[in-house]
């Protein structure tokens, strides 16, 4: 039986290169909490998570303090049984949150340590279900100073032209009017592709996004991403059914219950958990069957190089989200493999495990908290 010997995390800082934002933020930097897992076969597995533009400490201090001591001495490939031990370690601290986002990057890395140890790619240790390829909507439309609804729409049809059949913008920042503006001029220069809105949390009440929703509805968006806040499941629910679009969210959920809430609920026709946060690829895993169960589909947030694999290894998660460059999420600056994307689709990584390592040069450029 193998042992795991040693964990350790790493806290990065990694500033973007021109700040961005959405309807409720600016992002000018993000950390990311880097973990790494060994065991005494020789094997060793990383994963990460991401934490917000400051205040990634406390996830490090979470994997250091709390979450190490239950794994060292216990057997990697027990990885249902050290998650369910590592939630119980941080029930008080944990559930959601920073605490979460430490487990998450320890079932990660748990995961990625076991496919390198077989000699596998994650998605095939996870059973493929995909053959070659996931298909994936480019992600971008975001609000830049000076940005107009030309380069909005030349951004946009740039995503097309690369073969993309999905593309996401922002909106929720300005008036009806400007808003209008932006989209007509998207749904204009993208034709028949899907277009996702995404709202990152910019409404407070039902009132005012069914005004903007008016105003979207002829332009016939595939999802409306996170209109409220995301404990407002009340107003999620209202909203789906005053509108025809569908209402997607949980990019920032984590574990099972609360997307078993949002299903009850009617408050959403698409999840979008993230596995960095929702309590990892084991977690990850039930979310996805339990909107199975349901007839729902699940489009994971952010991270291609990532849920590439559970895009590949799930039957449904029909659109992956796939930020082109490091432009708006730079954790591809860490990494020393980049997945491929071909006509819109993320090629299947064939390398063991997640299929990338980080780079010893970035982290130590960008370390706020070196490797311990
Ligand atoms: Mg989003």
């Amino acid at each position: 039986m193998a042992k795991i010997t040693d964990v350790r995390a790493a806290l990065v800082r990694v500033p973007l290169d021109s700040p961005t934002s959405f309807s409720t933020r600016r992002v000018t930097a993000r950390d990311f909490v880097l973990v790494r897992v060994e065991a005494d076969d020789g094997h060793a597995g990383i994963g990460f998570t991401y934490g917000g533009s400051g205040g990634g400490n406390i996830t490090t201090a979470a994997v250091r303090s709390l979450l190490r001591p239950v794994l060292i001495g216990e057997d990697p490939f027990r990885v249902e049984g050290l998650w369910e031990a590592m939630y119980q370690e941080s029930l008080l601290q944990g559930r959601t949150g920073s605490a979460m986002r430490a487990l998450s990057a320890l079932d990660i890395a748990l995961w990625d340590r076991n496919a390198r140890a077989c000699g596998l790619p994650l998605w095939k240790l996870l059973g493929g279900y995909a053959k070659d390829s996931v298909r994936a909507y480019a992600s971008g439309g975001y609000y830049l100073d000076g940005k107009t609804p030309h380069m909005l729409a030349d951004e946009l049809a740039g995503y097309c032209a690369m073969g993309f059949g999905g593309v996401k913008m922002k909106v929720g920042r300005l008036g009806l009017a400007e808003e209008e503006d932006r989209i007509s001029h998207a749904r204009d220069a993208i034709g028949a592709a899907d277009l996702m809105l995404d709202c990152n949390n910019g409404w407070r009440d039902l009132e005012t996004a069914l005004r903007y929703m008016a105003v979207f509805e002829p332009y016939s968006p595939y999802w409306i991403e996170e209109p409220f806040l995301p404990d407002d499941l009340e107003n999620h629910a209202r909203l789906a059914q005053q509108t025809l679009v569908p209402v997607a969210t949980g990019e920032i959920e984590s574990g099972r219950w609360r997307f078993q809430q949002i299903i009850d609920k009617g408050a959403a026709l698409i999840l979008q958990p993230d596995a960095v946060c929702c309590g990892g690829i084991t977690e990850f895993r039930r979310i996805a069957a339990t909107a199975a169960s349901h007839g729902l589909s699940v489009c994971p947030h952010a991270y291609h190089e990532l849920h590439v694999h559970l895009a590949a290894s799930l039957p449904n998660v029909p659109y992956a989200e796939c930020f082109i460059d490091d432009r708006i999420v730079n954790f591809r600056k860490l990494i020393d493999t980049q997945v491929t994307i071909k006509d819109g689709r993320l090629m299947l990584p064939h390398g063991p495990g997640l299929g990338f390592a980080y780079r010893d040069d970035a982290i130590e450029e960008f370390a706020v908290e070196a490797w311990g």
